[in-house]
């Protein structure tokens, strides 16, 4: 069997400069109780020193000649613009030659003009968390009072058009808004968004002595759904209806994430998506104090990989314990993965997501396969034309032409 090469892969890690803290208080955040890590610490901030060792650190161990710089949250923005301004000297000082990009994910409320111009003068990325139109939006996106944050976050995304400020969406899709996928396409293409990435929603609940939480893989397989997770039957309803209008219109236009990942396996190239790729492990999380974990969705004390402070991001990143978590997507495939003629396409989704029976019995099928098997079902035969398309060399958006024929 090949052994797992992490050094053939960009190696990322995400950083949170304020931790878990945020201006809103989405019902679904997987982030926010994460703040309980690190109750004893008063201030969750990242020091210059600990941003000066990790920007020194993460440049010197790339085996590529690009950097990209992840940062997340919490709400980014709640920490001043003169922490990105230090950030971006830092990133000089320590570039040696090499190409330093950054992306930055916010929920878009506290973005103003000066925020932009500094995004448009440094061409950083601008991800922002919309789940949709008004209603769908505010059903879940919130205040810590319940107020709601649609029309903020909308004056965000025209601030950062008028700054001409390169923005993608990143959607969240649950229980309520999977049931008007066309109603929430549509959305993003009236305002102008050309790059989606929709997330689904699964997340189950445990109760520990401190009261709710969210559960990790290893809590009992029967923890019980939160109800704004969305159905696998709901999932795959919504990305085959998205699909089909996509399909017939958006080709090589508008960038839906899992379209691009889909047929990316489709072709047999390295899918966008970590979700939809073989492996996990590339992509690490570091919280404000220095503590990395595998993964942005693995932020538990049994996957915290150390700390920056006493270990280098070379020793974590590409120790045993990472590499273990990266192997954790194939090796625990149950029989009903292994069996499957989308295994290529799907991979078994993500880990977090495993925790319900195969049809032999087996526990670590994906909550979502049946939504999964009915999306790459239904998928199938456009995405064969579109790689043919591209093996002749031609654009995969003459798919659409055929299909109006
Ligand atoms: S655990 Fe899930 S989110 Fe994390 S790297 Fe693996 S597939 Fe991606
Ligand atoms: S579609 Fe279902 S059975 Fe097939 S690989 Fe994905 S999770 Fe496994």
């Amino acid at each position: 069997m090949p052994t797992l090469n992490l050094f053939s892969h960009p190696m990322y890690v995400m950083l949170k400069p304020i931790g878990a803290h945020c201006n809103l208080a989405c019902t679904y955040c997987y982030y926010l109780e994460k703040a309980h890590l690190y109750d004893q610490v008063p201030r969750h901030v990242m020091s210059d020193r600990l941003l000066e060792r990790f920007t020194q650190q993460y440049i010197e161990a790339q085996t590529m000649n690009e950097v990209l710089f992840t940062w997340h949250g919490g709400e980014t923005l709640m920490r001043p613009l003169s922490f990105y301004k230090r950030a971006l000297e830092l990133q000089r000082k320590y570039a040696r030659g090499r190409v330093i990009s950054n992306a930055i994910q916010t929920n878009g409320t506290l973005l103003t003009d000066e925020w932009c111009e500094f995004f448009r003068e440094n061409n950083w990325l601008v991800g922002v968390s919309i789940d949709g139109p008004q209603e769908f939006h505010d059903e879940y996106r919130r205040s810590r009072s319940g107020k709601p944050s649609w029309t903020q976050v909308m004056a965000g995304i025209k601030l950062l058009q008028k700054h001409g400020v390169e923005w993608n969406a990143m959607a969240v899709v649950n229980d309520f808004n999977a049931d008007y996928p066309l109603e929430f396409y549509r959305f993003f293409k009236q305002i102008g968004c050309k790059y989606i990435q929709f997330t689904p929603i699964v997340e189950r609940i445990v109760s520990h002595a401190d009261g709710r939480h969210l559960a990790s893989l290893t809590d009992a397989a029967d923890a019980p759904m939160a109800d704004f997770s969305v159905t696998p039957d709901q999932w795959g309803s919504f990305c085959c209806a998205i699909f089909d209008e996509w399909v017939r219109n958006d080709v090589g236009e508008v960038f839906v994430q899992l379209f691009d990942a889909t047929l990316a396996n489709w072709c047999g190239q390295t899918p966008g998506i970590c979700t939809m790729g073989k492996t996990c492990g590339h992509a690490a999380a570091m919280e404000f104090n220095g503590d990395v974990y595998s993964c942005d969705h693995f932020v538990f004390p049994e996957y915290r990989l150390g700390n920056i402070n006493s270990q280098t991001l070379l020793e974590m990143m590409y120790g045993d314990k990472q590499r273990a978590f990266a192997t954790l997507k194939q090796k625990h495939l149950p029989r009903q993965c292994r069996e499957c003629k989308y295994r290529f396409a799907c991979n078994g989704e993500c880990p977090k997501n495993r925790f319900v029976t195969d049809a032999y019995g087996n526990p670590g099928l994906n909550y979502l396969c049946r939504g999964y098997l009915r999306f790459f079902e239904h998928v199938a035969p456009y995405m064969d034309r579109m790689k043919q398309l591209l093996e002749q060399q031609r654009a995969p958006a003459e798919i659409m032409n055929e299909i109006k024929l």
